[in-house]
């Protein structure tokens, strides 16, 4: 059997980050054969795809440091657009609704954002936006293209995040902070990086390279904490010291034996969104400078529509390029549609960002099961719990469905980094 000091759990970002710092004295396995977990990406043809929109910004220093130093990177600002009312106007909407064509419909977002009351105390996600941008522009974009991104009725989320994600309304100005170690709603003019080659799995490829000891294609099915062993589809068992998790926290209990029934019932609460991720590959360079457009419109499915191809110079040179949908679904939203693909394609068609079908060389549906975790108001407390009992046993869950956390690649990496510097006694 193989004995490693500090095994780790998953080659994406938190993964690869714990396993840098911990050096010789960690290994990292993962069920995938390739390396990034939720940051990787895929090809067809030319047609570079990541698994929905991404793009590299962080607050934290030390993070950039990293990345930028471990391979090229490219920047620029990031076009987004919302697609409302048959207008593409610039993000955040809350902030560009003036521009839409339709004077009714502007003048409600204008007259509700006079009567809000930003200092109100929120009880949960949908009453914020009431008390933050007014009946107009709850009614016209924030609801509906909440609703459609979080799959459920938004009283279940609660509002403790959203200083982090969602910008204010016109007439106040917010800096995207790079320094500040807390991340900042995205705003127009925001600079974000991408590799300068290939997508934007090759951050995390690169990173790889300073991994120790890391083994591909590893299905972890059990783990018992007393005699600390951890067991594979294979059948190969490792022993470890400390073992890190980045994998879904109810995936790691379930798989567990010997933890309380209490915690067991406890995880079952968490909930999540999936993604359906419809990526199209066109058989020519895009037509637009567009990088997203983000959509609350019911008859487009995707609540975020990313123009990959415009996140470098390299991929604009690519002779296919690709543009991919995230459509989300959960229990309470169903989205099993079998005509999910042509429904995409017609309202690509819609928002001018293809021209006619002939130019689609393919389309393909890439399920992501834990796409986003949601921040239901038991969250914390569950977590706190459920992470309190996993320590107390040498097991340390982290990163985005680790720890439950609605964040991106680069917290991931930095909560990865500062958790290996903590074993180490840092
Ligand atoms: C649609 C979408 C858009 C996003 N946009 C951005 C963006 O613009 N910028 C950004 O920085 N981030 C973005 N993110 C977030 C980013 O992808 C994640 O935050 C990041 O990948 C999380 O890293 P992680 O290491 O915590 O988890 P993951 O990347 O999920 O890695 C976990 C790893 O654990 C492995 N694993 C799971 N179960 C097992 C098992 N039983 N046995 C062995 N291995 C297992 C998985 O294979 C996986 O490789 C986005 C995410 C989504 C879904």
């Amino acid at each position: 059997m193989e004995r490693i000091e500090n095994l780790i759990l998953g080659a994406g970002p938190a993964g690869i980050a714990a396993a840098i710092r911990l050096g010789k004295s960690a290994k990292i396995i993962d069920k995938n054969n390739f390396i990034g977990g939720q940051s990787a990406s895929l090809e067809i043809g030319e047609a570079v795809f990541d698994i929905g929109g991404h793009s590299f910004h962080t607050p934290h220093p030390f993070v950039k440091d990293l990345v930028y130093n471990s391979l090229d990177m490219y920047e620029q600002v990031r076009k987004a657009y919302c697609y409302s009312y048959d207008t593409l106007i610039p993000y955040p909407f809350q902030k560009n609704f003036r521009q839409i064509n339709n004077e009714e419909v502007v003048a409600e977002c204008a007259k509700g954002l006079e009567t809000v009351d930003p200092g109100r105390h929120s009880d949960n996600f949908r009453e914020f936006i009431a008390n933050r941008f007014g009946e107009g522009i709850s009614k016209h974009f924030m609801n509906p293209y909440n609703e459609k991104l979080w799959a459920r009725d938004l009283t279940k989320l609660d509002a403790k995040w959203v200083g982090e994600r969602v910008a204010a309304p016109e007439g106040i100005k917010e800096k995207f902070d790079l320094e500040g170690g807390k991340r900042k709603p995205l705003q127009a003019d925001t600079v974000v990086g991408y590799p300068a080659k290939g997508g934007f799995g090759e951050i995390y490829k690169a990173l790889a390279k300073k991994v120790h000891d890391l083994e591909l294609g590893v299905f972890v099915t059990g783990i018992d904490l007393k005699k600390k062993e951890v067991y594979t589809k294979s059948g190969k068992t490792y022993a470890y010291d400390n073992l890190i998790s980045t994998i879904p926290i109810n995936e790691l209990i379930k798989i567990t034996v010997s933890v309380p029934e209490n915690i067991r019932k406890m995880v079952n609460k968490l909930e999540y969104m999936s993604l359906k991720c419809v990526m199209v590959a066109i058989n020519h360079p895009v037509d637009t400078e567009v990088q997203r457009i983000y959509s609350g419109d019911n008859d487009n499915p995707a609540h975020k529509t990313a123009i990959n191809h415009n996140s470098s110079d390299w991929l604009r040179s690519r002779k296919h390029h690709g543009i991919m949908g995230e459509v989300s679904y959960s229990d309470y939203k169903y989205m099993h549609r079998k005509d999910l693909e042509q429904w995409f394609l017609d309202c690509l068609k819609k928002m001018g960002i293809i021209k006619g079908f002939d130019e689609v060389m393919e389309t393909r549906v890439v399920d992501i099961k834990y796409a986003y975790p949601v921040p239901t108001h038991d969250r914390v407390e569950i977590m706190t719990t459920a992470r309190n009992f996993l320590v107390e046993n040498n097991i340390h869950s982290l990163g985005r469905f680790g720890e439950w956390a609605y964040i991106n690649s680069d917290e991931a990496l930095a909560r990865g980094m500062i958790l290996g510097e903590q074993i180490l006694g840092k």
